[in-house]
């Protein structure tokens, strides 16, 4: 009999069970791919940012109660003392904490060797088939000495301990592991999983073609509209695709789009494609270019230069202004409009990207179901969540990975 066992070797998992352990508690980790971290490896494009300084409730989205209560216990600080402590110390780029040898190996390489000197039972390659709660209720646990019990059977076994931790993630970036697969096992045990939904991710879109645009990235502000309501916005190197929109602006107002998109709601995301011109100055740079030009060159060659080709060809389209008219012939509403183009194109958002492109996914087990300060379930005593499995989800820049060490903390505490 374990004290406690733990399923999925992900980041939370690995932090739940160097946590237990720590305390001196015996500690099974089962994982059912051939290895431990397989998502941390590919986190930070190799590089694993871990954490940021700036952890800011709104950097979240999902439960807020489960936020403030997690990083009340455990925030950026902890992390880097705990990773400290490891052997790794932090690089920081302006508040994105990095390992300082900028590989994500080295996290899972720290890992593998604190639990391995924590005595914690790793056992990777592991098929779980059955997830057994011993029958007593959390009313119970007031009258018995060791309420809980959990026996996990799997291809190789079946293992019993007197707490259990699940945090095999949800279905972003499934060939890493979080593949959904113990969803029916959870909800056997009487919880209910709000549907995983991409986020930071990319998205389908109408209202450019973006079949001629594909491939072209630029420095853009997008903002979410839900029902005609302006949610949220951010700049940053937006990258366009065949099917829509994607990089790292995208993916900070991902969130709220999935999420509804999933309520069937009407999402827009209104793309300025030059930020660094206000409406004005825009306006002002047509004008003067067209009040200049003495030739018979064309709009798009008078424009040319500034912003990529293919990309000022489909706003002029948009515009509704002929690419061909003379430049020096352009009106004051032909202005106007160009600017509207360049600086306002809405798009309408179709559906995210699939859960295989996403890095994270918003959703998981209702937090009702959860005592938000210990991460125990209100259905069985003894039973944990953390991680993504919860529902929490951060923008980029460590945030997630915050959420995965904060709540595996407090699942592995509570040994
Ligand atoms: C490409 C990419 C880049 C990212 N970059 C960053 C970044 O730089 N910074 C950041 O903060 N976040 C980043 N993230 C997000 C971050 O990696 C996740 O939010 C975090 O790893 C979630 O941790 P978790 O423990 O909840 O789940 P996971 O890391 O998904 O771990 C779940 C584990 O459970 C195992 N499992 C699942 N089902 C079972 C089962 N039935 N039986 C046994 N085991 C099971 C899985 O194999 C996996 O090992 C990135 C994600 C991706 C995909």
């Amino acid at each position: 009999m374990y004290d406690v066992i733990i399923i999925g070797a992900g980041a939370s998992g690995m932090m739940a069970a160097a946590t237990a352990a720590s305390k001196g508690a015996r500690v099974a980790l089962l994982e059912h791919k051939d290895d431990i971290g397989k998502k941390i490896l590919a986190t930070g494009n190799g590089r694993c940012n871990f954490t940021n300084t700036d952890m800011s409730v709104n950097r979240f989205h999902g439960s807020k109660a489960l936020i403030k209560n997690g990083l009340s216990q455990f925030d950026y600080a902890d992390t880097i003392r705990f990773f400290k402590k490891l052997g790794i110390p932090a690089y920081d780029n302006a508040g994105y904490i990095y390992p300082n040898s900028r590989q994500a190996a080295s996290v899972v390489a720290a890992f593998r060797m604190e639990l391995m000197r924590l005595h914690v039972d790793v056992k990777t390659g592991i098929k779980i088939t059955e997830i057994k709660a011993a029958r007593i209720t959390a009313k119970d646990t007031k009258t018995t000495a060791n309420p809980s019990c959990y026996c996990i059977q799997t291809d190789k076994g079946s293992y019993e301990s007197k707490k259990l931790i699940i945090a095999c993630g949800l279905t972003a970036s499934p060939k890493l592991g979080s593949d959904g697969s113990l969803f029916r096992m959870i909800e056997a045990l009487g919880h209910h999983i709000q549907k995983p939904m991409p986020a930071l991710c990319g998205f389908s879109c109408e209202g450019l073609n973006f079949k001629k645009i594909t491939g072209v990235r630029c420095d853009a502000t997008v903002a979410s509209l839900i029902d005609g309501q302006m949610t949220e916005q951010n700049t940053g190197e937006l990258q366009l695709a065949d099917y829509g929109i994607s990089g790292i602006p995208v993916f900070q107002i991902s969130s709220l789009i999935s999420r509804a998109l999933n309520k069937g709601q009407r999402v827009e995301v209104i793309i300025d494609f030059l930020p660094a011109f206000s409406d004005d100055s825009l306006y002002r740079y047509i004008k003067d270019r067209s009040t200049a030009i003495t030739d018979n060159r064309s709009l798009n060659e008078m424009l040319n230069g500034l912003l990529n080709n293919k990309l000022l060809l489909e706003l002029i389209h948009k515009s509704g202004v002929s690419p061909d008219k003379k430049g020096r012939l352009l009106t004051d509403d032909d202005c106007e409009s160009l600017t509207r183009s360049i600086k306002h194109t809405a798009v309408s958002v179709r559906k995210p990207r699939g859960v295989e492109f996403a890095q994270v996914c918003a959703g998981g087990i209702y937090t009702k179901e959860i005592d938000v300060h210990t991460l125990e379930s209100k259905i069985h005593p003894g039973l944990y969540f953390c991680g993504e499995l919860l529902d929490v989800d951060g923008i980029c820049g460590g945030y997630n990975l915050q959420w995965a060490w904060t709540s595996g903390y407090i699942a592995g505490e509570m040994q």
